[in-house]
């Protein structure tokens, strides 16, 4: 089956019992048993619920995985990975990163002496240098955020795994509709479901894939040790977002190309961030290694942290929100929002100016929101 009809019915049968399109929301937390120990696969809801399995199974089928676990948010499907590594590892992640998965790295390189290197993975002489010594994880995010810098993940996974590292990448912006990392040649998949997968802005959710199903089997006991798992009912919602996933990314691309094209030529932008745009420095590898750009965009104001204000209090359609990946269109300033944990002088010297603003495009009329963002340029 193709990507579309596998959103809607990979590991998806019409439920057993009673042939119901959509798998029963099972809120029990716990399972009667026939004897101790004799059950019919189901103990306890941390360790595994009906409705999360149907989940679980579609997400390692989409991103070609052997196993898929899923969580209460993407945060909580990371510090389950890092139960995975003792004091002692080294961490190289890429240099531009989500705020939170900064923040969590950091901590466990203060609290539990795990050496973390941030490294600039769009570059491939940079990337050979962090790799040419012993490594334990190497954890991409491609598109990266908020800058939409394209890392190589067929070079990248190499060298890391050349230098021993497990391979684990952030898939949070394209969606397995755009790219699937696995079959890129990495390890680990981790997503934000908060984000494209439940697309509606309505829950808060993370998974993991695994390509190995014997390492899939270590990652299932620390979710069910660890216990930083969603409800039914999120699971739930997560799969209902996944059925629309490919008209969706569609949708979202469109309105980005639109917006894109608005801010690329206006003299009050000094850059876009947009991978789809030939301009864009990694387009030809986002060519080869994505079937689409997405819905992110970011751009570079000119006038700073003045015009960012001025345009974000302009915007009509976009609402000014942190997250991203939902069918409306938010838009934020990440200096001051969703990176303010990383501290200033890092923040800088990584491209995240004052004057930055990060636009998710929704799935709105591409015109519309074209139209906003040339009538909030206007006077900058
Ligand atoms: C939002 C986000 C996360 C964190 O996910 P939560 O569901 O908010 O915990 C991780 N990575 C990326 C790229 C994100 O956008």
């Amino acid at each position: 089956m193709r990507f579309d009809t596998r959103l809607i019915h990979a590991k998806q049968p019409p439920d057993p019992l009673t042939g119901a399109v959509n798998p029963p929301i099972y809120l029990s937390s716990t399972f009667r048993q026939e004897a101790p120990n004799r059950n019919r696969g189901y103990v306890y809801s941390r360790t595994a619920n009906p409705t999360r399995s149907v989940l679980e199974a579609t997400l390692a089928d989409l991103e070609s995985g052997a196993v898929g676990l899923a969580f209460s948010s993407g945060l909580g499907a990371l510090a389950t990975v890092l139960e995975a590594f003792p004091s002692g590892s080294r961490i190289v992640a890429v240099d531009d990163l989500y705020g939170g998965t900064w923040r969590l790295l950091d901590h466990h390189r203060q609290q539990f002496g795990i050496r973390v290197d941030l490294v600039d993975l769009t570059d491939p002489s940079a990337a050979r240098r962090a790799l040419l010594e012993k490594a334990d994880l190497v954890w991409i995010e491609t598109p990266t955020n908020p800058l939409l810098k394209i890392v190589d993940l067929v070079r990248v996974a190499g060298a890391a795994h050349a230098a021993g590292a497990t391979v684990a990448v952030d898939n949070t912006f394209a969606t397995p509709a755009l790219q699937r990392p696995i079959e890129l040649g990495a390890d680990l998949v981790l997503h934000s479901t908060t984000k494209y997968l439940g697309g509606h802005s309505d829950l808060i959710g993370g998974a993991l894939v695994l390509r190995d199903p014997k390492v899939g089997a270590r990652y299932a006991w620390l979710q069910n040790a660890v216990g930083a798992v969603p409800s039914p009912f999120d699971a739930y919602l997560v799969l209902r977002g996944i059925h629309t996933l490919g008209v969706r990314m569609r949708a979202h691309e469109a309105g980005a190309r639109a917006v894109a094209e608005v801010l690329e030529p206006h003299r009050a932008v000094r850059a876009v961030h947009y991978p789809g745009l030939a301009s864009h420095p990694q387009h030809a590898l986002a060519r080869r290694q994505m079937s689409g750009f997405g819905g992110m965009v970011s751009v570079d104001l000119r006038g700073g942290a003045t015009a960012a204000r001025r345009f974000l209090r302009r915007l009509r359609v976009f609402t000014l929100a942190e997250s991203l990946g939902g069918v409306e269109s938010l838009v934020e300033h990440p200096a001051s929002m969703t990176h303010a944990s990383v501290p200033r002088d890092q923040r800088e010297a990584h491209g995240i100016t004052d004057g930055l603003v990060r636009l998710s495009c929704g799935i709105e009329d591409p015109s519309d929101l074209a139209d906003d963002v040339r009538s909030a340029l206007r006077g900058l």
